[in-house]
């Protein structure tokens, strides 16, 4: 008997945020689409798209490698709540994914803690994987507080989530100071931030090792090499870089070629036993 323990299998996300059309995004997703049928891929692929689009992404993508789902969520299932859209909607139109807890809906919707636990935990009900992010303002950076602010982050939304099963769920380190700057994280100060989450998830038992942290802020193809290849770095969650075709293409094969790379020291053969 083989015991293969699943490797984490390297994720690449695009989060479109609130740009995209119906001509655009069908140019786009052909474009990457046609990419994946030419090539097989060692990673996961998807986009998270404003929700009006989820309908032509889903028609675009049906057939594919690549998957998709939304940037946010309700905190509640159904109801009296104007303008919010649950995660069985999402579900409803093949979503696989979805982003909470973005800084940008912590900063300019005042998304509590609480909220973004609840919104996780919907998505979990619906069967979809929410894709959590955490990270710290300049100003926490600034003052070491960084490891214990995303610490706090995930440990909030654990209390919500719980750990039964690790892949429920993805976190997405994204320092707010990197998002749509052009200034990533280095390598070394990204790989830190991911050590520390790893270790608080491990904190919440075994399987939690198994739970994929993304890398997100300003990766684009020069940077995703060194990002990508960093031990703690399970893939990467792509802004402005992901609207365009070539540049999340490039980013997509140096997550194969970081994939491909740690393949073999990613199996582990039970203790005595040959295949
Ligand atoms: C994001 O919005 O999640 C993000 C990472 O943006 P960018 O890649 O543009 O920094």
């Amino acid at each position: 008997m083989i015991e293969v323990l699943k490797m984490r299998r390297k994720l690449v996300l695009g989060n479109w945020k609130m740009h995209g059309a119906i001509g655009t995004n069908a140019q786009l997703l052909q474009a990457i689409r046609q990419h994946l049928t030419t090539s097989s891929l060692p990673v996961d692929v998807g986009v998270c798209v404003p929700a009006p689009y989820l309908s032509q992404t889903r028609d675009l993508l049906t057939g594919s490698d690549m998957k998709w789902g939304a940037q946010d969520v309700s905190a509640h299932a159904k109801g009296a709540f104007t303008g919010e859209i649950s995660a069985a909607m999402l579900a409803e139109f093949g979503s696989q994914y979805v982003i909470v807890g973005h800084s940008e809906r912590r900063a300019y919707h005042g998304e509590t803690a609480d909220a973004v636990g609840a919104k996780a935990r919907q998505a979990i009900v619906a069967g979809l994987v929410p894709v959590v992010c955490v990270g710290e303002t300049l100003h926490e950076r600034d003052a070491g507080m960084a490891e214990q602010v995303v610490r706090n982050q995930l440990s909030d939304v654990l209390a919500f989530v719980g750990s039964e099963n690790p892949a429920q769920i993805v976190i997405a380190y994204e320092p707010v100071w990197a998002i749509g700057t052009g200034r990533s994280a280095s390598a070394a100060d990204a790989q830190a931030i991911h050590a520390a989450l790893r270790a608080c998830l491990s904190e919440h038992g075994e399987a939690m090792n198994q739970t994929r942290i993304l890398y997100g802020g300003s990766i684009k193809p020069n940077n995703a090499h060194e990002l990508l290849t960093c031990a703690d770095i399970d893939g990467a969650l792509i802004g402005g870089a992901s609207l365009v075709a070539s540049d999340f293409i490039s980013i997509i094969d140096s997550a194969s070629r970081a994939a491909s790379a740690s393949t073999v020291s990613d199996e582990v053969f039970d203790a005595g036993v040959k295949p």
